[in-house]
């Protein structure tokens, strides 16, 4: 089954072409991605209307790119898979548009698709692939979450952060140090030339005795680090990126642990934009060897936002028998009617 995935939540057009059959691996046949990132960076974040402008823009010459990739034609696709939330509006109402319009047009079956269980199967297009069941670990910029994962759809949370998430710490943080947007990879960059000791930072809910996380009291620290260094901060900017790094890395590779502990799987999944962060992968390799778990990440192009876990997740949701009929069903002259959905917590999709 060959299966086009269309991402545009955020900043990143995203489009892949996935091939699923019955008992094979999914393979990926082509993909390609336009980020925003240089167009938004001059605002310091993501403006939305320019983010939904751009998706139009980008979306079709980027699945024609894809589909010369694979060397194949739109004729030949079995599926359309799009975002369907959670994430901006404006930008998911894009995808989700050409989607629907090339599936009508095609008389093919479309499916929306979960972001976050796009980024939590990302790891399935690897070439270690994990097994079921595993803990993941979602480290992304809008999402922190350790969860029970026991197959496709079968998601039980563990804990998550009750404020800010993991990359949100990192790019706010980075942008006290004057490092732009989005700061993670610049601030991980910057890390490797400093001392993580030199600052004590704190490491919140650490010692909370549950999975949950809290980031925002950290970034509350580095602007007073910041602000007591005034003009030495120039000297000390790698130290102090390092002992940020280094925090949240601790947080996030402890309560990682404590959840395989309580939940006595031996395998973890990570997953989402931090989940390319070098520190993080060494401390938990590290951590995962000392107690017997196999890890698994994403290919590090794809553990940002990307149009191939996409398809793999619609991919594996058809594998799984995990689609209702009815969707099949419009491709003899159902409807294509389409909605996406802004706020949509992963707990919510159900098997
Ligand atoms: P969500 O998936 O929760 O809706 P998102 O799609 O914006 O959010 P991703 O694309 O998965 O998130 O990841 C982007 C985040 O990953 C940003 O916060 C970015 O700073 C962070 N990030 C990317 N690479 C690294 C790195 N090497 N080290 C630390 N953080 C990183
Ligand atoms: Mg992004
Ligand atoms: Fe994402």
């Amino acid at each position: 089954m060959l299966i086009l995935g269309i991402e545009s939540s955020c900043d990143e057009t995203g489009v892949a072409l996935v091939e699923t059959g019955a008992g094979a691996v999914p393979r990926l046949l082509g993909h390609a991605l336009h980020s925003q990132i240089d167009m938004h960076r001059a605002y310091g974040g993501v403006v939305p209307e320019l983010a939904s402008r751009d998706h139009i823009r980008r979306v079709l010459p980027l699945t024609e790119a894809v589909l010369r990739q694979a060397g194949t034609t739109l004729q030949a696709l079995d599926w359309i898979a799009y975002t369907r939330g959670p994430g901006l509006a404006g930008a998911l109402l894009v995808g989700a548009g050409v989607a629907c319009a090339m599936a009508a047009a095609l008389g093919r079956p479309t499916l929306g698709v979960h972001h976050l269980e796009g980024h939590l199967l990302s790891p399935f297009l690897s070439a270690d692939p994990p097994a079921f069941p595993f803990v993941a670990l979602l480290v992304s910029g809008g999402h922190t979450q350790l969860m029970r994962v026991d197959g496709v759809g079968r998601y039980e949370l563990l804990g998550e952060t009750i404020d800010d998430a993991a990359g949100e710490a990192f790019d706010k943080s980075a942008k006290l140090l004057g490092l732009g947007y989005p700061g993670g990879p610049a601030l991980s960059r910057l890390a490797q030339q400093g001392d993580a000791q030199a600052f004590a930072l704190p490491r919140p809910l650490l010692h909370s005795g549950d999975l949950d996380f809290s980031f925002a009291g950290l970034k509350t620290a580095v602007l007073t680090q910041v602000r007591k260094l005034g003009d030495a901060l120039e000297a000390r900017k790698a130290d102090l990126a390092a002992a940020t790094q280094a925090a949240i890395v601790e947080v996030l590779v402890r309560k990682s642990m404590t959840a395989l502990q309580r939940t006595g799987l031996r395998r973890l999944v990570v997953a989402g934009g931090v989940g390319a962060n070098a520190l993080l992968r060494q401390q938990l390799d590290a951590a995962c060897a000392r107690a017997g778990v196999r890890v698994h990440y994403p290919e590090l192009h794809l553990c940002t936002d990307n149009g191939a876990m996409i398809a793999l997740a619609a991919g594996m949701r058809l594998q799984a028998g995990l689609v209702p009929l009815a969707a099949a069903d419009r491709r003899v002259g159902g409807s294509y009617a389409f909605d996406v959905r802004p706020r949509w917590p992963l707990a919510e999709l159900s098997a």
